[in-house]
C-alpha cells in the first residue's frame, strides 16, 4: 500500500474536536457541510485547491436524465427528483433555457422510447408537485416537454427569430433557423431540462460557508494522512493530518471525488469503482441573434458518432461535448480499480491535463474537432472559434457500471462515510444519507432534512453571487461572461 506521507510528528495538534471532518470541497463536500450547518452540527471542511466547487465541471441540470437514452426509468426519476432538490438549494445558478432533444437518422435510438420516458416523467413530476408544490421548478408539468413532428417543424421555419424566447415554439423556431432537421428522426422534443452554472454554485457555496458559524472551511489544505484512533478510548475517532496540523475528528466524510480511493487506501480499504476523465470545450460564435436551447443530438457513446451537445452560455460562448474519443472522451480515460491495489491512477497524458498542463495545440485541435462535430448538425456553427480553455476533470463512478448516473453514500467502517456522486445533482441526497448515518452512529437528536430550504444559502444575495462568480471565472481562466446566466434571474 502506498502512503501519501508518513511524516507524523512535525505537525501541531489542533486542540479542538470537530464532530465531522469532510475531506474534499467539491459540490458534494460543500453541500454536506452546509446541510450539517442546517442541523446545527459542527464540521471542518478541507479542500486542497484555492476555492470550492473547482473539480470536474457541470453545465446541465439532469432533471429527467434525457441526455442518457441507455439508463433505466428508475435512474431518470431519481435524477429528476435530485435535480429539483438541488435547483431549490441553488436557484440563482439555474439557467432557465430548455433542451432540444433529437436523434440523427442513422442512430439506433428510437423516438418512441424517448417519448414513452418523457410521458413517464410528466406523471412523476406531477407526483413530486403533489407531495410539495415548491417542487414545481421545471414549469407546468404538462409543458415539461413538447414534441414536434416534421410538419410542425416546417411550419416553424417561417416564424421570425425571437431574441428572448418564452414558449417552447419560440425556442424551437429559433432552433429551426440553425439545424439541418432533415438529418433527424422525427418527432424531436423541447424538454424543460435547464442549464446549471458551476461558477454561481461555487460562489453561493463559498459565501455561505464563510458566513457559517458551524463549518470551518480550510482551503489550500491537503490531507496527507489519517490515523485511526477509534479503539483508543479517546473523545474522537480520527486524526486527520495535513502538512502542519493534526485535526481531531469524530466522524470522517470522504468527498474526494475521483481521489476517494486515496483516502480509502490510507484506511486500508479497497472499494471497487471506476474513474473517468472527460473534457468539454469553449467556443465563441456570433451568428445567432436569438437565444437557443441546449442542443442534443443523440449517438452511441465512445463511437465516432457519440452524442453531440451544444450548451449556450452568456456572451456568445458555447460549450461543446462530443462523446467520442477525439473530443470529450480520451484513450485510457475510463479506468477501474484493480482489486487490492488501492486508488486507480490515470496515465501520464491524462494526469498532465488534470494538472492544468494542456498544450495549446491540444486545446486548438480538440476544440476544432468539437466545432466540426457540431457543424454536422448545425452547419453555420463551422464559423465558431476557440473561446477559452477546456472545462475538464475526472469523476468517480461507484461499482462497475459505467452507465450509472446517480450516486450513493457508502459506509464501509463505523464513523466513516464515502460520498460517490456521478452527477452534481446527487449531492443533497448523498449529504442527507450521510447526516442520517452520523445521527445514528453519534446519537445526535433527530435532524431536519425534510425542509428543502437552507437559510444560510438563502441569505446570500444575487449581487454577491454575481460578484463572486465573476471573480471565480476569471481566477480559473474562463471568460467572465460565463459566470452570468443567459436568462438573468430576479
Ligand atoms: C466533462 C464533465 C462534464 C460534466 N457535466 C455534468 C453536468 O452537466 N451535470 C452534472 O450534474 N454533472 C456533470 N458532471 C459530473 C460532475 O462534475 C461531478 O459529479 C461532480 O462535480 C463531482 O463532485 P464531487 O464533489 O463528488 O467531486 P469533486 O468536485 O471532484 O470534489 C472533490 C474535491 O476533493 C478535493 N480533494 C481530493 N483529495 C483531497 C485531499 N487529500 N485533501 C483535500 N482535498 C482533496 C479535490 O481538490 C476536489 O475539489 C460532469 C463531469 C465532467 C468530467
Amino acid at each position: 500500500m502506498k502512503i501519501i506521507s508518513n511524516s507524523l510528528g512535525k505537525q501541531t495538534k489542533n486542540s479542538e474536536i470537530y464532530n465531522v471532518g469532510i475531506i474534499g470541497g467539491g459540490i458534494s463536500g460543500v453541500v454536506t457541510a452546509l446541510s450539517l450547518d442546517k442541523e446545527g452540527i459542527d464540521s471542518v471542511l478541507f479542500e486542497k485547491k484555492t476555492s470550492v466547487v473547482n473539480g470536474p465541471p457541470f453545465c446541465h441540470l439532469h432533471a429527467g436524465g434525457n441526455l442518457y437514452p441507455d439508463i433505466s426509468d428508475e435512474q431518470c426519476r431519481k435524477l429528476m427528483k435530485q435535480s429539483i432538490e438541488m435547483a431549490r438549494l441553488f436557484p440563482l445558478s439555474i439557467d432557465k433555457r430548455p433542451t432540444f432533444i433529437s436523434i440523427p437518422k442513422p442512430e439506433k435510438y428510437e423516438v418512441d422510447t424517448i417519448e414513452r420516458r418523457l410521458k413517464m416523467l410528466v406523471v412523476f413530476y406531477k407526483k413530486l408537485i403533489n407531495e410539495d408544490p415548491g417542487n414545481e421548478i421545471l414549469g407546468f408539468p404538462d409543458a415539461y416537454y413538447k414534441k414536434y413532428n416534421k410538419e410542425d417543424l416546417i411550419a416553424l421555419v417561417e416564424r421570425p427569430i425571437v431574441k428572448y424566447p418564452k414558449s417552447a415554439d419560440e425556442w424551437m423556431s429559433n432552433t429551426m433557423k440553425l439545424i439541418d432537421y432533415k438529418q433527424l428522426k422525427t418527432p424531436v422534443f423541447i424538454v424543460q431540462e435547464y442549464g446549471w452554472n458551476l461558477f454561481r454554485v461555487g460562489a453561493q457555496a463559498k459565501l455561505a460557508l464563510d458566513k457559517s458559524e458551524k463549518c470551518s472551511l480550510k482551503t489550500n489544505t491537503e490531507i496527507t494522512n489519517i490515523k485511526d484512533v477509534r479503539n483508543q478510548n479517546l473523545d474522537y475517532n480520527w486524526e486527520i493530518i495535513t502538512n502542519d496540523t493534526v485535526y481531531k475528528i469524530k466522524y470522517l466524510v470522504n468527498s474526494c471525488g475521483f481521489k476517494t480511493g486515496k483516502i480509502d487506501e490510507l484506511l486500508h480499504l479497497n472499494v471497487r469503482d471506476l474513474i473517468e476523465f472527460k473534457a468539454a470545450y469553449i467556443s465563441k460564435w456570433r451568428t445567432v441573434s436569438g437565444l437557443i436551447p441546449e442542443l442534443i443530438f443523440h449517438g452511441e457513446r465512445s463511437t465516432s458518432h457519440g452524442m453531440a451537445q451544444l450548451t449556450p452560455y452568456n456572451g456568445d460562448y458555447y460549450q461543446i461535448h462530443g462523446m467520442t474519443k477525439d473530443i470529450t472522451l480520451f484513450k485510457n480515460g475510463l479506468i477501474e480499480s484493480k482489486g487490492n491495489e488501492g486508488q486507480n491512477e490515470f496515465d501520464e497524458a491524462i494526469n498532465r491535463k488534470l494538472n492544468s498542463n494542456w498544450e495549446e495545440s491540444e486545446i486548438k485541435s480538440r476544440t476544432e474537432n468539437a466545432i466540426k462535430f457540431i457543424s454536422n448538425f448545425v452547419p453555420s456553427f463551422k464559423s465558431a472559434t476557440v473561446g477559452g480553455i477546456p472545462l475538464y476533470g475526472a469523476q468517480q463512478i461507484p461499482g462497475e457500471d459505467p452507465n450509472l448516473r446517480v450516486g450513493e453514500a457508502s459506509f464501509p467502517r463505523v464513523f466513516y462515510a464515502r460520498s460517490e456522486i456521478v452527477k452534481a445533482s446527487s449531492a443533497l441526497t448523498v449529504a442527507n444519507q450521510i447526516i442520517n448515518k452520523i445521527n445514528e452512529e453519534e446519537g445526535f437528536s433527530s435532524i431536519d432534512n425534510e425542509s428543502k430550504r437552507n437559510l444560510l444559502l438563502d441569505s446570500i444575495s444575487k449581487k454577491d453571487i454575481d460578484k463572486m462568480a465573476s471573480k471565480l471565472a476569471i481566477e480559473r481562466g474562463y471568460p467572465e461572461a460565463m459566470s452570468h446566466l443567459l436568462i438573468d434571474r430576479d
